[in-house]
């Protein structure tokens, strides 16, 4: 009979904390504000943490076409298109840089190898599409300040840059 008396306090005081708890979060939940309140998505981007990664940003104007990212990634999502540079310029000049982001994992391999630190992991979370063309992004075609700058990746640029057929900058004599 105490054994018996003893399991029923514990259940009772068990379901009793649990529900504590439960309430606790209810009550909580009522009183904070909704998650656009605090952030106003997508009228100002949520911020994220520093080592987030999120849409890549790449350098073209950097970029010495060496295949090394594209070697390191694990789905072989990166495409690179490049021509031998015509003397006296030397290396290649990159005209393609294409990321399939239906297979991109974000998993940041592609950035430490690059030798001239010209691909990073960007802060960059939304990138909507209306069909899968969108997701691939050729960095090439878009304007240095969106595939690289403080500009946001986004489709409207995606979009325009399918249009664009040759690369936005190529490097020359003088630099
Ligand atoms: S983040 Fe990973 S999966 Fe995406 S392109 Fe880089 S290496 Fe490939
Ligand atoms: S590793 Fe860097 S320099 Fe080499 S192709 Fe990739 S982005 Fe360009």
């Amino acid at each position: 009979m105490r054994t018996w008396l003893r399991n029923v306090r514990l259940a009772t005081a068990t379901i009793a904390r649990g529900m504590y708890v439960t309430l606790h979060y209810f009550v909580q939940s009522l009183r904070r504000k909704s998650f656009t309140q605090f952030f106003e998505y997508p009228e100002k981007p949520v911020p994220v943490r520093p080592r987030y990664r999120g849409f890549h940003r790449f350098d073209l104007t950097t970029c010495i076409g060496c295949d090394k990212c594209a070697r390191a990634c694990p789905v072989d999502c990166i495409y690179i298109d490049k021509d031998k540079a015509a003397p006296p310029l030397k290396g290649f000049v990159v005209t393609g840089f294409k990321i399939d982001y239906t297979k991109c994992m974000f998993c940041a391999l592609c950035v430490d190898p690059c030798p001239v630190d010209c691909i990073f992991m960007g802060s960059n979370h939304d990138l909507s599409t209306f069909g899968r063309d969108g997701c691939v992004v050729d960095y090439a075609k878009l304007p240095l300040e969106v595939a690289w700058g403080q500009a946001t990746l986004n489709p409207t640029a995606v979009h325009e840059s399918k249009r664009v057929s040759l690369p936005v900058w190529t490097k020359s004599a003088g630099g």
